[in-house]
């Protein structure tokens, strides 16, 4: 009786608990694409900015729950990750709760004087449309064993002044510390861009790649530099002695090339992670569409077929032609029945057009330079 009891009231609260959930996410299930349009018509404007900081999180759960909700009052938007060993941050913010957002920045111990790395540009998309905050085991997937080196042995900064002087120096290699789709629509003069889709493989190839080269002075570069602060201590550990890297990332290289009046050596669009996709450096374009490999583009989109969903970059004659899918195949499975597309997609791998098996489409010409 007594137990029975207990799990009516536990079962009970359980279901109250679901409830509230549910309701305080009734925003958010609303489709993405409804989502999306009403974040971009709120007329509300917002500031695209990122940061990280390796900081010991006691508790990143608690963290997490302040945080959303500090953030989601004040109508923030991103993508975060929250980990033991830090925090990673790509996020907009209402202009007019920017006081509040940065008071409260400067409240938590965890967060006080962390720079902020404000958006080259805004563009017309929004960068990001809802909150989302995730507790991870790192801050950058790296796959590496962090209590098999040390961590804290990271290489010192170059300005973006010293970032020129590396590029023309031929006893330096800079050594784009990106994906090679990132690196593909823009990267430094004269880089090396290793041919990689993820951070872990990059850590797993550098070094063996630069081991000819590991006399030269070394600037590793990164989107916005906390790739970098791992790169580097990972690079010193694995006997290369001159390790540097660039601070604040291409982002800071930006602003700092305007403000000081310097040279620009960074040809091309930056990469980012949000709706937004990539943000001009210069008004250069250097890589070209990868359905035709002819006209040049530096815009990515995704394929229509949601079952293929590929990143590839495309020419107004291609999206007109195969209309916004990245080849035939594609346009002509997404006209077959709902039906049928499930059953091929899930049930039948062997039918799957190519497409289907990768998630970006690759180029076929030389990325920076060769080692
Ligand atoms: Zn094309
Ligand atoms: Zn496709």
């Amino acid at each position: 009786m007594y137990i029975y009891l207990f799990f009516t009231i536990v079962w009970g609260l359980r279901l109250w608990v679901w409830l509230g959930i549910i309701l305080a996410m009734k925003n958010d299930l609303r489709p993405r694409g409804e989502r999306k349009k009403a974040v971009a018509e709120d007329g509300i404007k917002r500031v695209t900015f990122s940061f990280y900081k390796y900081v010991k999180i006691a508790d990143p759960i608690a963290f997490r729950d302040e945080l959303l909700e500090k953030w989601g009052e004040l109508g923030c938007f991103g993508r975060i990750y929250v980990a033991e060993e830090g925090i990673n941050a790509q996020m907009n913010c209402p202009e007019a709760n920017w006081q509040q957002f940065d008071a409260f920045m400067k409240s938590k111990p965890e967060l006080v004087g962390i720079p902020y790395k404000i958006a080259v540009e805004e563009g017309d998309d929004v960068s990001f449309y809802k909150l989302t905050i995730k507790v991870k085991d790192k801050i950058v997937a790296d796959g590496l064993d962090d209590d098999s080196f040390d961590v804290t042995n990271t290489g010192e900064y170059l300005t973006a002044k010293e970032m020129n002087q590396y590029i023309d120096d031929p006893d330096a290699l800079v050594v784009d510390m990106r994906n090679i789709y990132e690196a593909e629509v823009g990267h430094f003069e004269g880089a090396y861009c290793p041919d990689v889709d993820t951070f872990r493989e990059e850590l797993a190839i550098v070094p063996e790649k630069l081991k000819v080269h590991k006399n030269k002075k070394i600037a590793l570069y990164c989107t916005g530099g906390i790739r970098c602060e791992k790169a580097s201590a990972w690079m010193k550990h694995n006997g290369f002695n001159d390790v540097k890297h660039l601070k604040g990332g291409i982002i800071d290289y930006k602003h700092q090339v305007e403000r000081e009046g310097l040279e620009n050596k960074f040809h091309g669009k930056n990469f980012v992670f949000d709706e937004r996709l990539g943000e001009s450096i210069n008004d250069d374009v250097i890589s070209y569409c990868h359905l035709c490999s002819k006209n040049k583009s530096d815009i990515h989109y995704h394929c229509k077929n949601q079952a293929c969903h590929a990143l590839f970059l495309g020419c107004d004659s291609c999206l007109e032609k195969k209309q916004g899918y990245c080849s035939y195949k594609c346009m002509t499975f997404d006209r077959l029945p709902e039906k049928m597309k499930k059953i091929l997609t899930h049930n039948n791998y062997r039918n799957k057009p190519e497409q289907f098996k990768k998630h970006r489409l690759k180029s076929k010409r030389q990325i920076g330079i060769e080692i």
